[in-house]
């Protein structure tokens, strides 16, 4: 299976991809996941990447489609992957068709997770994520259950992303709206585009995914 989850910041993507990765048998790949660990290692890319992140813009398609290359050719990509966050801008959208066409390969579905503006806002400001582990919760609809502890056996340590504070928010929801959203029409051109009502509980929506995939 290979898929994109298509969505504004906030509408679910990372959440959904973590659930569906155990029952796909294949890999979330976050670009947001993967460009905070890279600013957690301070390297030169995380080093770069981490202004125009706490900026709430975008990072450059050229170093985004480097990342995605690298990421894909891992081998446990080899049988598909979830990409979460991936591609949000039309260059990167041909950039991977590219990639994907020399691996003589193509997308499966792109699965649009539609979340009411007002939801979106409610759903960064309680989001909070796992140091350790990355596993994403929200304090008041998905917070951990009680005793429950991270792979390695201690508690969960939470934290919330620098970029989820009102103002930054502000600026990735009209960063999505310019860049991300024409993804919506380009994608459904291509007869590609599942769309989903995101809006309601996880297990709702995690339902309302598997069904549109079930209509391919
Ligand atoms: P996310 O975790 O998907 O919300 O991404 C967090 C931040 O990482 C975004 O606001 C961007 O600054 C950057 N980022 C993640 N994915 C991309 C991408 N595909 N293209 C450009 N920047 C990205």
């Amino acid at each position: 299976m290979r898929l994109v989850l298509l969505g504004a910041p906030g509408s679910g993507k990372g959440t959904q991809a973590q659930r569906m990765q155990a029952r796909h048998g294949v890999p979330q790949v976050s670009t947001g996941d993967l460009l905070r660990a890279a600013v957690a290692q301070q390297t030169p890319l995380g080093r770069a990447a981490k202004a125009v992140m706490d900026a709430g813009q975008l990072v450059a398609d050229d170093v985004m489609l480097g990342i995605i290359r690298e990421r894909l050719a891992q081998a446990d990509a080899a049988r598909g992957f979830i990409l979460d966050g991936f591609p949000r801008t039309i260059a990167q959208a041909d950039g991977l068709a590219g990639q994907l066409a020399d691996l003589g390969l193509a997308l499966d579905a792109v699965v649009l997770l539609d979340v009411d503006p007002e939801i979106l806002l409610r759903r960064m400001a309680g989001r909070r994520s796992c140091r350790r582990c990355g596993r994403v919760f929200h304090v008041e609809s998905n917070p951990p259950k009680p005793g429950e502890l991270c792979t390695d056996g201690r508690p969960h340590d939470l934290f919330q992303r620098p970029d989820d504070n009102e103002q930054t928010v502000r600026e990735r929801l009209a960063v999505y709206a310019e860049r991300t959203q024409p993804l919506i029409d380009y994608y459904q051109r291509k007869g590609m585009l599942r769309r989903v009502d995101a809006n309601g509980t996880l297990d709702e929506v995690d339902a309302r995914i598997e069904g549109v995939l079930q209509r391919r």
